[in-house]
């Protein structure tokens, strides 16, 4: 398979640029079929930039959703029920996210109003958490389905005593906090996406999305080299993209580069069972941003 002669050659150029350490597992793992995987997660939804245009609202969501079941491709979403919440649409905004669990896909916690965490006081951020889990927690029990995760606006997990006490309250809540180990950041392109395709400028917008698809591909590739050096294997990654109409009207071609890498797509259930993710001396906040250089203080105590 194509896919895998890319997997081949990737990993031969990583392996060169290893240390030692990471040599043995790969060269064992070689002798079956080398396997990368990866979990979507897409933040801010259901739909981010739609303000108040219930259409737009609509439409960015339902996109988004049939990418996902076109390409067979697990997601879980993590909500800002904030945006539910928009007088005279509450019911038609509701229905989306209902459409979405029914179309079997995940949800997670990202807070009701996307509260950064670092500088806020902790009873408030905690509100904010409750605050976020009303509605996703409802229709997702109709459904016989728990909420599971939660994801830290802005990744801001602070750190020490304020973020162990944060890690302690969604623990007791039944959380479980969802990394992030490859960002390509798209919510900067995002806008300016939006900009060209309302001007009309299609050959403006068709630049920009090949510098998307090449952060892609750098993205993914700064993450394997980071997880082959501290762990000697790759382990699954977990993607942050976001619910925005760049990604409703691109995130096929995004999925493509990523299959192109040789990349299986999993659940965020199945990606974090990797042990990797249970690392013993992990400080408080590593499941926020920065997973990696968490793993690595982690590694080196
Ligand atoms: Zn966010």
């Amino acid at each position: 398979m194509n896919s895998h002669r890319t997997f081949s050659r990737r990993t031969l150029v990583s392996l060169a640029g290893a240390s030692a350490f990471s040599l043995k597992p790969v060269l064992l793992g070689s002798d079956a079929e080398p396997q990368r995987s990866v979990a979507i997660t897409i933040d801010d939804g259901p739909a981010s930039g739609a303000g108040d245009d219930l259409n737009s609202f609509q439409t960015i969501s339902a996109a988004l959703r049939q990418i996902f079941l076109d390409e067979s491709v697990p997601v879980t979403m993590f909500v800002n029920e904030r945006q539910l919440h928009v007088s005279g649409q509450r019911d038609a905004r509701i229905k989306v996210v209902e459409d979405w669990i029914a179309a079997g896909l995940d949800l997670g916690n990202h807070t009701f109003s996307h509260r950064r965490l670092r500088g806020a006081a902790l009873d408030e951020f905690f509100d904010d958490v409750i605050k976020g889990e009303v509605v996703s927690r409802q229709l997702l029990s109709a459904q016989r389905k728990p909420l599971r995760w939660f994801r830290y606006p802005y990744l801001s997990s602070d750190e020490g005593k304020r973020a162990a006490a944060v890690e302690e309250f969604l623990t007791q809540r039944d959380y479980a906090i969802a990394p992030v180990t490859v960002d390509y950041k798209d919510y900067s392109f995002a806008s300016n996406y939006q900009r060209f395709l309302r001007a009309g400028d299609t050959q403006q917008a068709e630049e920009l999305l090949a510098s998307v698809l090449r952060a892609v591909d750098n993205a993914f590739e700064y993450s394997e080299t980071k997880s082959n050096e501290l762990l000697g294997y790759e382990l699954p990654q977990v993607l942050l993209i976001h619910c925005n109409q760049m990604n409703a009207l691109t995130l096929n071609k995004a999925i493509e580069v990523i299959r192109n890498r040789g990349y299986r797509f999993v659940s965020l259930d199945q990606a974090m069972q990797d042990p990797a993710y249970r690392t013993p001396g992990l400080p408080p906040g590593s499941l926020g941003g920065g997973f990696f250089s968490g793993l690595q203080q982690a590694l080196a105590s």
